[in-house]
């Protein structure tokens, strides 16, 4: 099969397009002829890059969240069926472990991730376990199923643990962001009141196109002082912070009301920050981090729900998978407004 892999970690150019054999299908697994794969910043650049610090294997194929049709299928797979569209719920836990048995498989110990610790999607072909695929709806392109499946599934897990009701207030930071521009949606079809945060004007914009009743530029303005005039002095009772910028934590943390949860995940902002224990325990607050609590249910809900038009997904250019070099730099460059798909069947 044709595939873009890499050797050794470093610029673009390292991806290089190679014939490896094609995979086949274990016992309870299926291989996946590949449609669609999206570029990402952390999972694909910085992988790339140096590794990402998440303990890539080498050599690798990248691609997180493939989405194909099912070639081949195992000893034992009676769904998915041959021909039939999936969509790939990433994170292949080991069904071994104290967690996985104790019916807790996303916290799996030995969880491994497509494209980087597995082969993933950057390829003809994918082999990912059965259990892992969830069907497209009738109405999704496969480059929709690749975007919903990146960041949805995400954004409704970290709804779920701060317990968003309909009604609540919502600081979503990094609001026009992949995962922020998903959380918007979500928590606005909970019903939340929501304020969008981003660190331009024009990042603020998109998160209130999204379904935000409020925005704050919190590079311009002081994000503490804005939420509690929005808020009339209350605070939210949901951060979701997913920056980790030491720069504006104290601001997110700050604009909690009383027994406010904040859920993060994700440093790209830096990862370091200081913790106001007093602060913390005596306003009865939550910071938690929920990465992995994603699974199969919430990505078939986020299929539906993108299927039925509840949430939109924002495509911006779709590439042959042998440009999958250019398409790496186009992402670096910041550029493009919405995903960038990598199609292996227009090679
Ligand atoms: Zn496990």
């Amino acid at each position: 099969m044709k595939a873009m892999v890499i050797h050794q970690f470093g610029e673009p150019e390292v991806m290089q397009w190679e014939d490896p054999p094609a995979p086949a299908a274990g016992p309870g697994e299926v291989v996946v002829r590949v449609h669609s794969v999206s570029v990402n910043r952390t999972l694909d650049l910085q992988v790339r890059e140096d590794g990402g610090g998440y303990g890539a294997i080498l050599p690798l194929v990248l691609g997180n969240d493939p989405a194909g049709e099912v070639a081949e299928t195992g000893q034992g797979v009676e769904s998915p069926k041959v021909g039939e569209r999936v969509a790939i719920s990433q994170g292949i836990h080991c069904n071994a472990c104290e967690q996985c048995d104790s019916g807790r498989p996303f916290q799996c110990a030995n969880r491994r991730m497509l494209g980087i610790h597995l082969w993933g999607g950057y390829a003809e072909y994918v082999k990912v376990p059965a259990s892992n695929c969830v069907t497209i709806p009738d109405g999704l392109s496969y480059g929709e199923a690749t975007v919903v499946a990146r960041h949805f599934p995400l954004a409704i897990a970290q709804t779920r643990l701060t317990n968003l009701q309909a009604g609540d207030w919502a600081l979503v930071m990094g609001a026009a962001g992949g995962l922020g521009s998903c959380i918007v949606q979500v928590a606005r079809a909970i019903g939340a009141n929501i304020i969008a945060g981003a660190g331009a004007d024009e990042r603020v914009a998109v998160g209130l196109d999204l379904g935000a009743q409020h925005g704050v530029n919190y590079r311009r303005d002081d994000l503490e002082a804005e939420v509690m005039r929005i808020t009339g002095g209350r605070g939210v009772d949901a951060v979701f912070e997913n920056i980790g910028d030491p720069t504006q934590w104290d601001g997110a943390f700050n604009s909690m009301a009383r027994g406010g949860r904040l859920v993060t995940v994700g440093a790209h902002g830096g990862g370091m920050v200081t913790l106001d224990l007093k602060k913390l325990y005596q306003r009865r607050l939550q910071v938690m981090s929920g990465l992995g609590a994603e699974g199969r249910a919430e990505l078939e809900e986020s299929l539906a729900q993108t299927a039925s038009g509840q949430f939109q997904v924002l495509i911006d250019r779709t590439l042959p998978l042998s440009q999958a070099v250019a398409a790496h730099k186009l992402v670096d460059s910041n550029e493009p407004l919405g995903k960038v798909i990598l199609d292996p069947t227009l090679d």
